[in-house]
């Protein structure tokens, strides 16, 4: 593993070594089929077994519910933006979206293409340091349902606990799916890009409730209604096989870490060592409240630019890699997914401390 550094990039992102080593096995010869896993037909009882091995995984770690649905869809997270609405809005209808971020941004425009969207709740103002307590919104009474972007990756925050309504919920949970517990019986469409907290990018899961597939307006495209893959158990067409084997592998890890309680303690053990460093003095500043703080993404300040330039270049060179922040906020930011291993926080904060002693603000 010498060859390997902490890689705290927010997407892709770091996965657990043992699924890496077996997938390059699988790609060259899956299965002793004498195929690489990227060779065989989708049709195949091997990777149909893969396919649902995979949904039997999630199922079981998520609790979903039998009457929800696992998609493996292609698009990317993006694509959800406009699937959603399409699928569940049109002429007259409204739905209920928190902006808490760029994410939650693009997903609004998106759902202006096709319903009345009310947006009572923005932290733009705030550079989206924080995401809203249960009473600062309210959820129209004629929504048909409220979108929340559970972790918001760029500014490091997250949502504490869900959303009160008594709408339906919609989530967009890419950059913290499995990395606590849900219920997703409160839900009727959660989706994740995969490339975050789950493997590789290329596919996008999708949970959706088995009465939302006979709420799309007869004139969606066939590709774009969540109908088409629901029916087809995600085989319409051609799926991402590649990365629905590898979210697969990653599912079996989790589960031999003990499941989604355990992974739950690891990250607020591993983020409590982080914001414990920020915390400890003025030198490092954290960039979300502390209320809404994420355990995935810590987006965090320098004193000065120059400060904050210098501590991203010495932390590379000795293998703290991908600790720039996303170019709308500036400075540093740790992403610390389920598969980012506790020992390169460990190391992270041990380098803060010594830039600190070594590079005193002016
Ligand atoms: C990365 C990200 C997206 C976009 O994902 P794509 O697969 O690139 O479309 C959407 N939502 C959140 C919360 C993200 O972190």
């Amino acid at each position: 593993m010498t060859d390997r550094v902490f890689n705290f990039s927010p997407g892709p992102a770091t996965l657990p070594y043992e699924v890496l080593q077996k997938a390059g096995k699988d790609v060259v010869n899956f299965q002793e089929t004498g195929i690489g896993l990227i060779e065989i037909s989708h049709r195949s009882k091997e990777f149909m077994s893969v396919a649902d091995e995979a949904e039997a995984n999630l199922r079981e770690l998520m609790q979903i519910p039998d009457n929800y649905k696992v998609l493996f869809l292609q698009g990317g997270a993006s694509s959800q933006f406009f699937m959603i609405p399409m699928n569940f809005l049109g002429e007259g209808k409204k739905a209920t979206y928190l902006n808490t971020g760029t994410w939650a941004k693009k997903a609004i425009k998106e759902a202006k293409l096709f319903g009345e969207i009310d947006v009572p709740y923005s932290s733009e103002e705030a550079s989206f340091n924080r995401v809203p307590k249960q009473d600062e919104y309210t959820v129209a009474e004629d929504s048909e349902y409220l979108y929340y972007v559970s972790n918001n990756t760029i500014y490091g925050t997250e949502f504490p606990e869900l959303p009160k309504t008594d709408k339906m919920l919609i989530s967009d949970m890419s950059s913290d799916i499995l990395s606590r517990p849900v219920d997703v019986s409160k839900f009727g469409l959660i989706f994740a890009g995969a490339q975050k907290n789950l493997g590789p990018a290329g596919v996008t899961v999708v949970i959706i409730r088995e009465d939302l597939l006979e709420k799309t307006p007869a004139n969606t495209p066939t590709m774009l209604s969540y109908k088409t893959h629901a029916d087809k158990g995600s085989m319409f067409n051609t799926p991402p096989c590649f990365s629905i084997y590898v979210v697969g592998e990653v599912l079996k890890w989790l589960k031999q870490q003990g499941g989604i309680d355990a992974m739950a303690k690891i990250n607020r053990e591993k983020a409590a060592l982080l914001y414990g460093a920020i915390d400890s003095s003025d030198y490092y500043r954290g960039h979300a409240e502390k209320e809404s703080r994420s355990l995935m993404n810590i987006a965090f300040n320098l004193p000065t630019p120059e400060l904050e330039a210098k501590f991203i270049a010495e932390a590379a060179a000795v293998d703290l890699n991908g600790l720039k922040g996303h170019r709308s906020i500036g400075g540093c930011r740790a992403s610390i997914y389920n598969a980012f291993p506790v020992e390169g926080v460990v190391k992270l904060v041990e380098f803060m401390k010594d830039f600190k002693a070594k590079n005193p603000a002016a």
